[in-house]
């Protein structure tokens, strides 16, 4: 055993050896005409699309609709960010001295690292993946262990667009080897980062010590809030999908919903009845409205949270709560769409990610109390409201510290030309998607001449 781990520690080294100096040897400069090659990437995905879509949905439980959201982000992205190559502005200024001209250029970092969750396995690499080639940086990419699959066929497509071998190297491998391999590598310039706060606390050490940029997305704890004057069915449905789509594996998952009290009651009982309608089953079969979660420690993490919030916590458990075993729930990894009422704010499953198909309903006495509640976590990416005072909107607007807030609408979901990122223990403060990610991935140069005559 322990000769097989060495054996494997090895090879390992290896491949991500031959990945950092495959894309080293690619100069950057060779690769200029990338910023273009990117919109020929987007008509290989569209192809591909219902092909990548199974695959992902077989790789990964997320329901086939779910699925083929994800590739088409990456077609999104993809058109986006290529329509972004022919804009990577700099600017010109005046200087300070007669004959002296001053402007700013973008320049690539260079070499990156890619390292990606298997939540949205063709989404989240695209969003890391396009801006980099198109900012001209080479990469080295490496997927959730879970996932390799749908990063793959991201990869053989962006090898089919013609981007130059070398440019884009994909390790596949567990993240204490490979992804260590990758932050701690002294070639790689900057480490891009998507996954949970922990493992990102330690991929943000490793870069410290070696000076590396890193950008990091983690984890989320979001709240919508429900006002006493909100169309209740909306909410509920809002607050439904929010918390169970993908099986609450999301980062902007829902998992806190924060009522006010006058409305408390009626909104538990919609959203109760609502949950334990939904279909919970294959993936690939389309009347699922909920899939699997993704493997047996999922499973033991979210049940244990689920025993914590009946005992510990001392919740009420609405309705779900068990593992599904019977029937063909026997071959995956089902677990009961779940709602806690009556949850006290500070308690564990109020606070922590549980990553799963779980949300907690806490009642507010007012807006104020219902914002404060929204804030008191330790993460801040996504926050939502239902009302129909616009004044309440931008009041919980400005008072909740999260990148993302939504009015009328769940706290999940993400568009590619809309910075995405959180704040407090969601992030380092960078941002993906927009233009706002051509900054983490470009330098700024400032080129002056002096022109003596
Ligand atoms: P999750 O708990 O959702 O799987 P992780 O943060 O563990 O999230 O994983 C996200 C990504 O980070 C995966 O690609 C994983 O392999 C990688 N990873 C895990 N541990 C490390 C580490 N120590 N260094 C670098 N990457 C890691």
């Amino acid at each position: 055993m322990v000769q097989a781990k060495k054996a494997l520690a090895k090879k390992t080294k290896t491949r991500k050896a031959r990945a950092v100096s495959s894309a080293r040897s690619n100069d950057y400069q060779n690769f200029i005409g990338g910023r273009w090659v990117s919109s020929r990437l987007g008509e290989i995905l569209i192809r591909d699309k219902e092909k990548y879509t199974a695959d992902m949905t077989r790789e990964m439980g997320k329901v086939l609709k779910e699925a083929g959201g994800d590739v088409q982000e990456a077609i999104d992205c993809t058109y986006y960010t290529a329509g972004e190559g022919r804009r990577l502005h700099g600017f010109t200024t005046p200087a300070e001295m007669p004959n002296k001209f001053a402007m700013c250029v973008r320049q690539p970092v260079g070499l990156c690292g890619l390292i990606t969750p298997w939540n949205f396995p063709m989404a989240i690499p695209s969003w890391k993946l396009i801006p980099a080639l198109v900012c001209g940086n080479t990469v080295v990419i490496k997927p959730a262990e879970a996932t390799p699959l749908s990063t793959y066929n991201l990869v053989r497509a962006c090898e089919e667009a013609g981007i130059p071998p070398g440019v884009v190297n994909l390790v596949t491998g567990y993240g204490e080897t490979v992804g260590a391999g990758i932050t701690n590598h002294p070639a790689l310039r900057l480490v891009s980062f998507t996954g949970s706060t922990d493992t990102g606390r330690v991929v943000a050490s490793a870069c410290a010590e070696r000076n590396a940029i890193c950008s990091l997305e983690m984890g989320g704890k979001n709240a919508i809030i429900v006002m006493d004057d909100a169309d209740i069915d909306n909410a509920v449905e809002g607050a439904v999908w929010g918390a169970f789509g993908t099986s609450g594996q999301r980062c902007t998952a829902s998992s806190r919903l924060v009522v006010h009290k006058k409305v408390y009651k009626q909104f538990a009982k919609k959203l109760v009845e609502r949950t334990r309608a939904l279909r919970v089953g294959n993936g690939a079969d389309p009347k699922t409205e909920v899939g699997p979660v993704i493997n047996e420690d999922a499973v033991h993490k979210i049940m244990s949270y689920i025993d914590i919030g009946e005992h510990e916590d001392a919740a009420t458990l609405a309705c779900g709560g068990q593992r599904l075993t019977k029937g063909d729930y026997a071959h995956g990894y089902f677990i009961e769409p779940t709602v806690f009422t009556d949850v006290a704010p500070h308690t564990r499953i109020a606070q922590e990610e549980i990553f799963g198909p779980v949300t907690s309903v806490i009642p507010a006495n007012s807006l104020d109390e219902a914002i404060e509640i929204t804030n008191g976590v330790r993460y801040g990416l996504s926050a939502a409201i239902y009302t129909q005072d616009v004044n309440r909107a931008f009041h919980a607007m400005e008072e909740t510290y999260t990148g993302i807030f939504y009015v009328n609408s769940s706290t999940i979901g993400a568009e590619v030309h809309l910075p995405f990122g959180g704040t407090k223990g969601t992030g380092n403060g960078h941002r993906e998607a927009g233009t706002q990610v051509l900054d983490m991935l470009s330098d700024l140069m400032i080129p002056i001449s002096i022109d003596s005559i």
